[in-house]
């Protein structure tokens, strides 16, 4: 992909690894920490390939400290601080099919699995949602604590926030452990988003480059009454700490998340082998301009949580899923015009 990179001596390499992860720490700042991203999300990603495209030739030449390895970015101080039961890591990406079908070898070489095996590997699918993660902690069943990522350690408490949303259940219904955290995506519909942009515009103030920067400013806000007048949605789409061990599968864990009352994606599905992966990803990208909220590619997760647990992390990301993102391209949507208040 980058022939010029094979060229480079081992000094050479060395500089430009140190340029790119001083690039993608300053891009990671803007777009994390003051939710303005200074480049597109397409410029940002092959800043990033090009970073591991020239690691993988010089294994030896990472910078200390680099931002490249980073989750998020830090805790915004004026948050009170939060740290997880469970980190909250990344997702690895892939942009076609023969990446697609190279994470399904590497998972199952990993699990040293039989090629007839490895053909009936369950998998969940889901929308990427473009918003914001976010932790949620459950005390015997009510909601005590909500954080953002953060650097996927310690995330900032936006506990009051939170509570200004909708669809977040204050108490789950039906019998609940102790403790437990939910993960999921807060998000802006489009239409909210728009009609946000314009209401900035009309103060004078910079407009949000996107729905997900737009979601991330109106939650990390000091005020919650800022947040309760942005109509901020959320999907609930993982576990993170649970004090008891509740099912086998991810698929019966979000049939468990819809029974305690929180909304979860009704476009996931249940894929009986990787093989299915390829027309689940056409079927959501020709969706995905009527859809009401901006996805940017699908989530594949292995199913079986036992198998997960085996094939554990590697670096900043779980070696059991991985998000197929869409091609670069401008959403095509039809939205009517809608007023919000800032
Ligand atoms: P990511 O978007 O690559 O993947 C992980 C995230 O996916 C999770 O944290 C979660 O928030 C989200 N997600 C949505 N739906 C999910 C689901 N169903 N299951 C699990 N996770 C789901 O994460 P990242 O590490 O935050 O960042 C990389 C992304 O952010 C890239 O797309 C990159 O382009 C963008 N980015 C852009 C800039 C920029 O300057 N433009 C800077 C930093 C990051």
């Amino acid at each position: 992909d980058f022939p010029d990179l094979t060229a480079l001596t081992a000094a050479q390499a060395k500089a430009e690894l140190t340029r790119l992860a001083d690039l993608i720490g300053r891009y990671n700042t803007a777009y994390y920490a003051e939710d303005a991203p200074e480049v597109s999300d397409a410029e940002y990603d092959a800043l990033r390939k090009r970073y591991d495209a020239l690691l993988a030739l010089h294994p030896d030449a990472e910078p200390a400290d680099s931002a490249a390895r980073a989750v998020g970015a830090a805790p915004d101080s004026a948050f009170g601080k939060h740290r997880h039961l469970v980190p909250m890591l990344s997702l690895d990406n892939v942009f076609d099919q023969a990446e697609f079908e190279a994470f399904i070898s590497r998972a199952t070489r990993f699990l040293g699995l039989s090629e007839a095996d490895a053909g009936k590997l369950a998998f969940v699918a889901e929308p990427k949602i473009d918003g914001l993660s976010i932790s949620l902690t459950y005390e015997n069943g009510v909601f005590v604590r909500g954080t953002t990522r953060g650097d996927g350690t310690e995330g900032e408490d936006v506990t009051a926030n939170l509570r200004t949303l909708k669809d977040l259940p204050e108490r789950l219904h039906g019998p609940v452990p102790e403790l437990i955290e939910i993960r999921g995506e807060v998000f802006l519909s489009k239409e909210h988003f728009l009609a946000l942009n314009a209401a900035q515009e009309e103060l004078g103030r910079k407009p949000f480059a996107n729905p997900r920067n737009a979601a991330a400013g109106s939650l990390r806000q000091l005020d919650a009454r800022v947040t309760a007048r942005r109509p901020l949605s959320l999907f609930a789409y993982a576990m993170g700490f649970c004090s008891e061990k509740l099912t086998l599968s991810h698929w019966d864990y979000l049939e468990q998340l819809k029974t305690w009352g929180f909304p979860v994606n009704p476009l996931s599905v249940r894929l009986e082998a990787a093989s299915g992966a390829e027309a689940f990803f056409e079927t959501v990208s020709q969706k995905r301009a009527t859809l009401a909220y901006d996805i940017d590619g699908v989530v594949y997760k292995i199913d079986n949580l036992t198998l997960q647990e085996r094939l554990g992390f590697a670096g900043r990301a779980p070696r059991w899923a991985v998000a197929w993102k869409f091609p670069a391209e401008q959403a095509v949507t039809t939205l009517k015009a809608i007023e919000i208040q800032v």
